[in-house]
């Protein structure tokens, strides 16, 4: 507190640099809270991934098994020799409990409904030209097939995906594809379920860029190609991964989150968008980083304030010591300085083993200068003579002081009888050089007289001592005619 009175600015700087720091501190804690909200959604965003993938794998999986059961069926000459509902039994029995399932079909080589589970065999329907067809025709290991999306041509239009296997005539030759439609709603349905805040986006794509399902749902985005979209090229490249890129479509900012769900051409893709992600941890820190700089401006308001109001009383305080020790006519020191200075510099001498002088000065035959030019005139006097002593006595630790009416004390420490006179005599000159008309005194202007007295205080005696000294060589001076230097040693 010592510290702060005597520099008030401490108080402002200190309120300052803690407001600041504290600041600062909020401020990492609110970043850091922005990266564990980026953490939280990746790690959703990953289990959201993870859950959808597993699901259409599982699915996928039993979808398979029907199909190939379908082909072991349909390879297996004993089946075409049944008829009705044996064969379709045979053929069809494991697809009938698949969900969402669109239909179940064998097709011959030339793309025409050989079976169907529901028993319909649409003969004017031809397959051929349909991507899971040619696609298991011209390539014998292709195993399981995921085909692009397309409207049925034998279930009115419905948007689906066929799920193919080849199966071969004995001479393993192709003889047609075990198909299973799956309605493009199961994808759309299960991803309904998967919240992804306002402007998010989850969506299913084929390795080659073509949309399966997407939520939002728009029904001319399935079966588009976002093949050439940077992000996919990077999603094609990896098994699993993230980044944080921009929409092409809407230039929204999302975190993409993509794995490609096992043993299938499919990516599952979780894009929450960046905003969305941060929409609670963005309120918070506006209210806690709000409050902070509002607490903080404060703080640092109030600390300037009390620094201002600090400074103030450390001015006020430093006047009135200024003032209780300065003579108001002269601006010299007072009595009471001069009595305290006295004593140090007599205690001083004494330890040093060095001289001390001092100087009396007093105006010559003032009384009538007074009564001839009138007091205030005198009063200008005063002031004049005092700033010819001070503009003499020029080292830092002499002390020049007012004593009383027009008599002025001069404390010279560490200086000999010699350089005292010395002093005293160009104070002397100085105000008679001044030239001031008193034409009650013999010697026509304002003079002065100078009582000069040194002493060794190591040898022993007082500071009242030397000062009567010095007043009895005033004494002397002016009994030899005034306007002189007395000194004794
Ligand atoms: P001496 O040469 O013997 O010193 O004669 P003097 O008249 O100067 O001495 P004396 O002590 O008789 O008179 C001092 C005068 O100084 C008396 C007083 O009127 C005047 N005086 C003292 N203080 C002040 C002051 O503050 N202002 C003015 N104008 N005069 C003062
Ligand atoms: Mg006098
Ligand atoms: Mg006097």
């Amino acid at each position: 507190m010592r510290s702060v009175g005597s520099h008030p600015f401490h108080a402002g700087i200190v309120g300052t640099l803690l407001a600041a720091a504290m600041a600062c501190m909020t401020f990492l804690t609110l970043y850091d809270g922005r990266a564990d909200a980026l953490d939280h959604a990746h790690q959703t965003a990953q289990n959201l991934v993870a859950i959808i993938s597993s699901d259409v794998a599982r699915n996928v999986e039993i979808y398979d098994l029907s199909l190939e059961s379908m082909v072991d069926g349909a390879q297996d000459p004993f089946t075409w020799r049944l008829t009705g509902r044996l064969r379709q039994a045979v053929l069809f029995d494991r697809a009938t409990t698949a969900a969402y399932l669109g239909g179940a079909y064998l097709v011959d080589a030339n793309g025409h409904v050989l079976a169907s589970q529901n028993g319909d065999l649409s003969a004017s329907v031809r397959l051929d030209d349909r991507d899971y067809f040619t696609i298991q025709q011209r390539n014998p290991a292709v195993g399981l097939f995921i085909s692009h999306p397309f409207h049925s041509r034998l279930r009115g239009g419905n948007l689906s995906i066929g799920l193919t296997r080849r199966f071969n005539a004995p001479d393993g030759s192709f003889a047609g594809v075990a198909l299973l439609a799956i309605r493009i709603e199961y994808f759309q349905r299960l991803l309904d379920k998967i919240d992804t805040g306002q402007r998010g986006s989850v969506f299913i794509v084929l390795d080659d860029g073509t949309l399966l399902a997407r939520k939002p749902f728009n029904e001319h985005d399935i079966g588009t190609s976002i093949a050439r979209s940077d992000m996919f090229v990077r999603m094609a490249e990896h098994e699993q991964g993230e980044y944080v890129a921009a929409s092409v479509v809407d230039g929204v900012r999302r975190m993409f989150t993509f794995a490609r769900v096992p043993g299938t051409s499919m990516i599952v893709v979780v894009a929450p968008a960046v905003k969305d992600v941060l929409a609670a941890w963005r309120r918070r820190s506006l209210i806690a980083g709000g409050l902070t700089l509002a607490l903080g401006g404060l703080f640092i308001v109030l600390s300037w304030l009390l620094a201002f109001t600090l400074q103030d009383k450390v001015r006020a305080q430093a006047e009135l010591v200024r003032l209780a020790a300065t003579d108001p006519l002269t601006g010299l020191s007072n009595r009471r300085v001069l009595d305290a200075r006295l004593d140090e510099e007599w205690r001083r001498a004494r330890r040093n083993g060095s001289p001390m002088s001092v100087l009396f000065v007093d105006v010559d035959h003032f009384k009538r200068f007074n009564d001839t030019y009138g007091h205030a005139a005198g009063d200008e006097v005063l002031a004049a003579v005092s700033e010819c002593i001070d503009s003499v006595v020029r080292r830092s630790v002499d002390l020049v002081a007012r004593y009383g009416g027009e008599e002025f004390a001069v404390v010279l420490p560490d200086t000999a009888e010699a350089g005292a006179s010395l002093v005293a005599e160009k104070i002397r000159k100085k105000v008679q050089g001044m030239q001031f008309d008193h034409g009650a005194s013999d010697h026509g202007t304002v003079t002065v007289s100078v009582g000069c007295a040194t002493r060794l205080p190591s040898k022993g005696g007082s500071a009242l001592e030397l000062m009567a000294a010095a007043d009895q060589q005033l004494y002397e001076a002016k009994s030899a005619g005034r306007n002189q230097v007395k000194s004794a040693a």
